[in-house]
């Protein structure tokens, strides 16, 4: 069997000898040394000045929008994964979506203006698969209307714009550290911002509020992480190089195989310095979309509709047609990818897709 990603995994003694420290200290959540050590070697290695380890993708989402004390409507992509607007709906702001460019599957800047009304408060925009927004069209808009910027940059570990890390843009910017993610530390997400007051505020909301054993800020809620997951995260984090560099070489090799399908690329943008961090293909149809899909089920092989359907359908928000996303999540797969994938694995899913399509 092939699934469409498998998690990475170090060796089990590298992990064992940051469990070793735990057992000694005795010390397992509460901004322990493993959870700071992360957070300056992921500071380090990404290249931010600042960063907070919390508990998941999407409570750094739910952070970013309370951080930030946004009401009313939230410009948002129908085009992401479902945390993106649940975590608006979740903190009771409204999503507005606006579509997406067709060539790079993110929010089309130059839709955003026309959906601004006197509740506009922010844009929530993601960098589908890794790859950034228009991220200098977004903030020219957001300061003409005196908007805020949220990036749900979920898949950007190691993905630079303009020779720094895509999370240093917007005023907020979240990732994930899932298991399934590039960079994982089993559950696990961060908050990135530039600003100081909003870095302690948000730090605040992820320790109930505290500011003493007696003392309380404000409201808060409980989104610290462990010991053990930052120990994961140590664990992972020599290897990230390796793997950045491994989802390229898979890239270039199923480019090599698929072009003969002469199907539409995704665009990147030029100012990125990519991390490959999926491997979506573009079918001409839903049709052929759904026949590779089935053929590669057939063979045990798992490839994920990504993403489909799309968040302006969920049964929770005011629905609003948008044509261009409805088009490619329809016609869009992602195939597997993931450190353990070798080469022949990559040759044979090629071709069954060559097969299924007659080429
Ligand atoms: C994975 C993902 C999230 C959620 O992250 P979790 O750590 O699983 O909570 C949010 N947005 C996008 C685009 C994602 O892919």
């Amino acid at each position: 069997m092939i699934n469409v990603t498998q998690p990475f995994l170090p060796e089990e003694e590298e992990y064992k000898q940051y469990i070793e420290g735990i057992w000694e200290r005795k010390w397992l959540t509460n901004n322990g040394p493993l959870v700071n050590e992360l957070e300056l070697r992921l500071k380090k290695f990404l290249g931010l000045s600042h960063l907070l380890f919390v508990t998941n993708g999407t409570i750094a989402l739910q952070f970013a929008i309370r951080g930030l004390e946004l009401k009313g409507e939230i410009i948002t992509t129908p085009f992401s994964y479902v945390a993106t607007t649940s975590s608006i709906v979740w903190e009771n702001c409204n999503p507005i979506f606006v579509d997406i460019e067709a060539n790079s599957l993110n929010i089309d800047p130059l839709k955003i203006e026309g959906a601004i009304t006197d509740k506009t408060q922010a844009i929530l925009a993601t960098h589908v698969y890794g790859n950034p927004c228009d991220i200098d069209a977004i903030q020219r808009i957001a300061d003409n209307y005196n908007l805020k910027v949220i990036y749900d940059a979920a898949h950007c570990f190691g993905t630079k714009y303009k020779g720094k890390s895509v999370l240093e843009y917007g005023d907020i910017s979240t990732i994930s550290f899932h298991a399934t993610k590039l960079f994982h530390t089993i559950e696990g997400g961060a908050v990135v911002t530039k600003d100081p007051q909003l870095l302690k505020k948000i730090a605040f909301l992820r320790n109930f509020g505290h500011n003493g054993p007696e003392s309380f800020q404000g409201v808060g809620i409980n989104g610290k992480n462990s010991e053990f997951h930052a120990a994961m995260g140590l664990a992972n984090l020599p290897y990230a190089n390796d793997i950045l560099e491994k989802r390229k070489q898979d890239h270039h090799l199923y480019n090599s195989w698929l072009k003969k399908l002469e199907l539409q690329d995704i665009f990147i943008s030029d100012d990125a310095t990519y991390n490959y961090s999926y491997y979506p293909i573009l079918f001409d149809s839903e049709e052929d979309c759904i026949k590779v899909f089935q053929a590669l089920e057939r063979s045990h092989i798992f490839a994920r509709r990504y993403f489909y359907p799309l968040l302006s359908s969920l049964n929770y928000v005011n629905q609003m047609a948008m044509p261009i996303a409805e088009n490619i999540s329809k016609r869009i797969l992602c195939l597997p990818l993931y450190y353990y994938l070798s080469n022949s694995e990559i040759d044979m899913i090629c071709r069954i897709i060559l097969r299924t399509l007659k080429y």
